[in-house]
Order: C-alpha cells, then structure tokens, then sequence
C-alpha cells in the first residue's frame, strides 16, 4: 500500500495539470488526473483520493455538478481551483459542497496550504469540541467557557453556536447561508445582517485587533473563515 495521500485533480488544462502533478508530487502526494468532469466524478470513485481539487470550467459539464455528484456519497475534502472570480460563483461551489476555493492564477503556497487544512478537516471532522485559541483569548465549546488574558469573558448562546458551526469547518471557508441556517434556522437563511452583528460582536471580544482580524475571517460576499489553532 502506498502511504501517500492521493490527491485526484479534475482539470482539463494539460499544463495546469502537468504544473500541479509536478508540485504536488515534489511535496510527497501521491496524484491521479482527470481531464473531463464525467471521467473525474467515476476517478474520486475508484481513485479514492484524500483530496479532490475541481476546475469549474469543464468542457462536458460544470465543475459544479462533479462536486454535487460526488457529495452523494462522499465526504472527501472538495478544494475549487477555478478561474471564476465572482462571489455567486463561489457561493454555488460552496453550496454544493465544496469545502474551499482557490482562484486562478493561484500560488502553489497557497494551495498546499489549503490541501493541508482539508487533509486535517477530513482527519478529524468533528472539531465540535474543540479549545480554540485566539491570540489573548481562549474558547472552549464544550465547556462553554472563555477567557480573555486569564479574564473570564461572556459569551452569549448565539455567540457560541456561531464559533461552534466555524469551528466544524476550522480553517475552511462557511458560507452565509449555512452559518445562518447552523445557528438560527433554515427560516432565517436570509438574514445575513444577523451574522454582521454577531461576528462583529465575537471580533470585539476575541480579536486582538477587531478592525484587522485575523481570526474570524470574512469571505467577501461568500460567509467566513475561522482561523485559529485548537
Ligand atoms: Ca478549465
């Protein structure tokens, strides 16, 4: 067997294909391609890859679709490299489950970090009960307890189901929607200003600088991204 974790690239450009084989094996990944959406939904089958990275722009159809297909049975770390740009299309990606995204051009860095993220999301997918560490102040979900320089702090009940729903996802991107339907309920998947409140809430609490945070994370137009070892 080989230990490597495998990493299934669905991408019809042969020179991006070529560019991330060559990467991604440098740093230790083991990589299968798929050069049509129909042919990478049936690889993350047989493959069973670690990781799926998705082009959106696919010439049998949409990048889309192949997340959706393989959400029907799969729970495997869904990473976009697309170079769609647009919030909406994000928010489709995301909606249909990918758990991130990346936009071309993009830095291998920043790839490799985010295969990272997802490698260690699908190791341990249930962070519900995690310590989260802010700089000066630490959460603890399931005790439902927080400090802040050793200080106790307050947190509120929403407060604390929004950090646990970020939490489920640490490091990955939540869309809108699904923060609001985690924490408020599916009536309320439209209420975005809901999350403004909130969020600015936990930033002032939690942050070290509220106005340049570097923990709870926005995704301009698409939801946000907690950050913070655990
Ligand atoms: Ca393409």
């Amino acid at each position: 067997m080989d230990p490597r974790p495998t990493i299934l690239v669905v991408e019809d450009e042969p020179e991006i294909r070529r560019f991330l084989r060559s990467s991604l094996e440098a740093e230790g990944y083991r990589v299968a391609e798929s050069a049509t959406a129909r042919r990478g939904v049936i690889d993350a089958g047989t493959h069973k890859p670690d990781v799926v990275i998705v082009d959106l722009g696919l010439p049998d159809f949409d990048g889309v679709e192949v997340v959706r297909q393989i959400r029907r049975w799969s729970t495997l770390p869904i990473l976009i490299l697309s170079a769609r740009t647009q919030e909406r299309a994000k928010i489709d990606a995301f909606e249909a489950g990918a758990d991130d995204y990346v936009t071309k051009p993009f830095g291998i860095r920043e790839l490799l970090a985010r295969i990272k993220v997802a490698l260690r999301h699908a190791a341990r997918p249930q962070a519900g009960g995690a310590v989260l560490r802010f700089d000066r102040a630490v959460v603890d979900l399931e005790r439902r307890t927080a400090t802040r320089d050793e200080e106790a702090l307050h947190l509120t009940p929403i407060e604390f189901r929004l950090l646990a729903a970020l939490a489920r996802h640490l490091g990955l991107v939540v869309t809108h929607r699904q923060l609001l339907v985690e924490v408020w309920g599916p009536s309320h998947a439209g209420d975005t200003h809901y999350l403004r409140i909130y969020v600015k809430q936990l930033r002032d609490k939690l942050e070290p600088d509220p106005l340049h945070p570097r923990h709870l994370v926005t995704e301009i137009g698409v939801g946000y991204r907690l950050v913070c070892s655990d």
